[in-house]
């Protein structure tokens, strides 16, 4: 099989939704193809993101004591033949999961362009001879760096290398102004692309920014704990 012909089974393929021939062809491939293998960790990542949120829909009432008797060979007032169960459970299986996945690849590449447009951003802005960069420092290791024009008013934080802030925990980064801290937005750190987070805002009126740990997913009004990395404005 070509690139392009199996790049079509890689969804099929995360999902474990292929048989055994199209499996071994599939890893013979990726083991030479690092743009196939890329998207196969992709793709688990977004359907194991997505059937962690996948909401549980509950059989209706007697449907499992059925299935169950029916797997246990016992008679049941319909005798589902057991294959067909095997087959209904795997299909409920996968058309969840590929709800999930359409669902979650819809968000990825709406998530990919606004990526592109960061970065785009950020290319125009680092051009102007007003723009400054910074470098936040602080107790944790990374390669955190504020980009902000002033004139434009136009800022981005830019994110090559951060630890993972943990289950359930976010950055979240902060422009302060005296003594007061003004939220600029969450993020979590990508392992594998630079994290963008784009701010708008008057920065002559901040002294500093400063990122801390906060909870999932939105953050929190004032900061809870102290700074992991900051700068002067
Ligand atoms: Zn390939």
């Amino acid at each position: 099989m070509t690139h392009e012909e199996i790049r079509e089974s890689l969804a099929a393929y995360a999902l474990d939704a292929v048989d055994e021939d199209a499996r071994r062809t599939v890893e013979t491939h990726l083991q030479a193809c690092s743009e196939c293998a890329a998207e196969v960790e992709a793709l688990r990542g977004a359907a194991a993101a997505l059937a962690a949120g996948v909401p549980v829909v509950a059989p209706p009432p007697g449907l499992r004591a059925q299935v169950l008797a029916a797997v246990r060979g016992e008679r049941t007032t319909t005798r589902v033949p057991r294959i067909w169960i095997a087959g209904l459970a795997a299909a409920a299986g996968l058309i969840i999961a590929l709800a999930g996945l359409s669902f979650s690849l819809s968000r990825e590449l709406a998530a990919q362009r606004a990526q592109l447009a960061a970065q785009e951003q950020l290319v125009a802005m680092v051009g102007r001879p007003s723009a400054r960069a910074i470098t936040l420092q602080g107790t944790v290791e990374g390669n955190v760096r504020f980009v902000y024009d002033p004139q434009s008013r136009q800022g981005m934080l830019v994110v090559t290398r951060l630890r993972d802030p943990g289950r359930g925990l976010v950055y979240q980064l902060w422009l302060v102004a005296g003594q007061t801290p003004e939220s600029a937005g969450v993020f979590r750190p990508a392992p594998d692309r630079p994290v963008l987070l784009p701010v708008t805002a008057d920065f002559g009126r901040y002294g500093a920014v400063a990122i801390s740990v906060e909870r999932a997913p939105v953050g929190a009004p004032r900061p809870t704990s102290a700074p992991v990395l900051s700068s002067s404005l």
